[in-house]
């Protein structure tokens, strides 16, 4: 039985390979549902950016869409196209944040059938996205989508962008960096963005309402069997309404229980942000820091150095001589530099610093409050910096000023974040979000996760280990890696690059006998081939062939007249 619902879940993301044959991998499909001269049709002339040769700015969107959808398709096995139906248009925003885009299964499935060795569904009454149903049945369970009325089917996915970013009103000044290098400096990385967005579209979306609890049609989903309550010891799918609508927001308790994510999260989340001052043993120790969403990444064992106070000219761009808003003065090459927050920028800062040879960055703020992040972006920072509270910046001058100073800026390998009880937090902020509770991964994520709620700008373009932990939770779910496309996983599969020819071929000759797969997932040809190779000589060879003859016959897979057909083709082999 097919059921499916049509869903209406907008996914809002606030302020937010390998050569084909090698792996089979799948083919993922943009449709432009543009009108003329608008979104992906707009022919504003443009020049090319960052590996994107389009000339209309229409083109160029087109080109970043293909790019993430390849990326895509390199990494996930399916045995049909995913087809994504995309719009460029006009979505919320304001002068300071907007709506950047959008994306979700278009319709779910549960107890769909299955081909061959396709697995199938993952549970009995269980939804799947569309694209995670094609995968496990083996074909594309609803080709007229559910309702009769589109044939052939338009789309499993549905996104929208949104075409106004930049503009007066809109992110002011802060557009999309249509680019494919991930240098977008200041802008919106749409690859980066496009690959968080097709990525709710591949399954990482849970369909019960954040905000009732309630689930459609009071089933669970492939992704609600996997999260965790850790104060109730409690999954998603063994709660009543009320108590999933509280775990909606549990802070820091709930958590993705998937062997696939739980193997992996070692090795991607390998630290909290820190800053540890070595000496003088007055003021040494472990500081909390905000980190940048420019430079380079946070690191175990870190930068090590002597830290200095960077001095610049008090002048119209800052107008102390810690600010660090002109050109650095003093010598901080091979150290890490001090400086203060206030009059410009994060990344102006930093670059002063790094022209001038420091190591690392250190951003002491300039009023009180708790640590933040630091915003903005400039493709040419290599170093990393950290920013640091008020009061643990006059620490730390207040030493300097009776003598040196060492620290380290990395990661703290001791304490990990983005995990609670060793597993990967997810996004329940206290006041529920639709569309981002629980879908996304945490905010304290360290390094910066694809699928979190808001885009950070040190993303790369990488959804698996040891970057990012999404492939291995679309794993969790449901998909599998299957080279061969014949439905079995490769880890279950004797013969995981099958040759699936749709005749029979033996010694070059086409018998025009069709080809057949195992039950081991190892088809006919793959038989035929291991007895050649095993086969001492031909004669060995042509008796072996007989014997899996005999077999199919027997089984009913090949008549007595192509038995005949495929050992002539074996006896003329030399
Ligand atoms: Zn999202």
């Amino acid at each position: 039985m097919i059921r499916s619902a049509s869903l209406k879940i907008a996914l809002i993301a606030a302020a937010v390979l390998v050569a084909p044959n090698a792996r089979a991998a799948t083919s993922v499909v943009i449709i432009n549902g543009n009108a003329a001269g608008v979104g992906f049709n707009d022919t504003t002339p443009v020049a090319p950016v960052g590996g994107n040769a389009g000339t209309t700015l229409g083109q160029q969107r087109l080109i970043a869409f293909q790019e993430a959808a390849n990326r895509w398709g390199a990494t996930l096995d399916s045995p049909e196209p995913i087809r994504i139906f995309a719009t460029f248009e006009p979505l919320a925003c304001t002068a300071t944040q907007a709506v950047l885009g959008s994306a979700g299964a278009r319709f779910i499935y549960s107890d769909f059938g299955s081909i061959g060795l396709y697995p199938g569904p993952v549970a009995a009454a269980t939804w799947h996205g569309g694209p995670l149903a094609t995968k496990r049945a083996g074909f594309d369970p609803d080709p007229t989508e559910g309702d009769g009325t589109s044939t052939p089917k338009v789309a499993d996915i549905r996104a929208r962008f949104n075409s106004e970013l930049g503009k007066p009103g809109c992110l002011t000044g802060i557009f999309w960096y249509l680019g494919l290098d991930g240098r977008h400096g200041n802008d919106n990385d749409l690859v980066a963005v496009l690959l968080h967005e097709f990525g709710h579209g591949m399954g990482f979306q849970q369909f019960a309402s954040v905000t009732t609890g309630q689930r459609i049609e009071e089933m669970n989903d492939v992704y609600n069997l996997h999260i965790l309550d850790n104060t109730t010891g409690k999954y998603w799918f063994q709660m009543t309404d009320a108590e999933r609508k509280a775990s909606a927001i549990n802070n820091g308790h709930v958590v993705f229980d998937g062997a696939n994510v739980n193997a992996a999260v070692p090795g991607v989340l390998v630290g909290t942000p820190a800053l540890f001052i070595t000496s003088p043993p007055a003021i040494a120790g472990t500081y909390a820091v905000g980190t940048a969403s420019f430079g380079g990444r946070l690191t175990i064992p870190g930068i090590s150095g002597v830290v200095v106070r960077a001095l610049d000219d008090a002048n119209a761009a800052g107008p102390s001589t810690g600010d660090a808003c002109s050109p650095i003065l003093n010598d901080v090459a091979g150290k890490i530099a001090l400086v203060d927050r206030g009059t410009c920028g994060f990344v102006v800062k930093v670059k002063n610093a790094q022209n001038a040879g420091a190591t690392a960055v250190i951003v002491a703020d300039n009023a009180a409050g708790p640590v933040a992040g630091m915003g903005g972006g400039d493709a040419t920072i290599t170093i990393a910096s950290v920013r640091i509270t008020l009061a643990d910046g006059n620490t730390i001058k207040a030493q300097l000023a009776a003598g040196p100073v060492t620290a380290t800026v990395g990661l703290n390998g001791a304490v990990t974040a983005g995990i609670d009880n060793h597993k990967a937090l997810l996004y329940t902020p206290a006041a529920v979000s639709p569309g981002s509770t629980i879908s996304h991964w945490d905010v304290s994520a360290y390094p910066n996760q694809l699928m979190e709620p808001f885009i950070n700008g040190d993303l790369t373009h990488s959804v698996r280990p040891p970057e990012d932990l999404t492939l291995p939770l679309l794993y969790d779910i449901g998909w599998f890696p299957d080279a061969d496309l014949d439905g079995a996983a490769d880890a279950d599969d004797a013969c995981p690059t099958s040759n699936r020819a749709g005749s029979i071929v033996v010694g070059g000759i086409n018998t025009g006998v069709p080809n057949a797969t195992f039950t081991n997932g190892c088809t006919i040809n793959d038989t035929v081939a291991q007895i050649f190779a095993g086969a001492k000589n031909h004669g060995g060879f042509v008796s072996g062939v007989a014997h899996l003859l005999d077999s199919l016959v027997a089984q009913g897979t090949i008549t007595d007249a192509e038995k005949d057909r495929i050992q002539s083709a074996a006896a003329h082999t030399k």
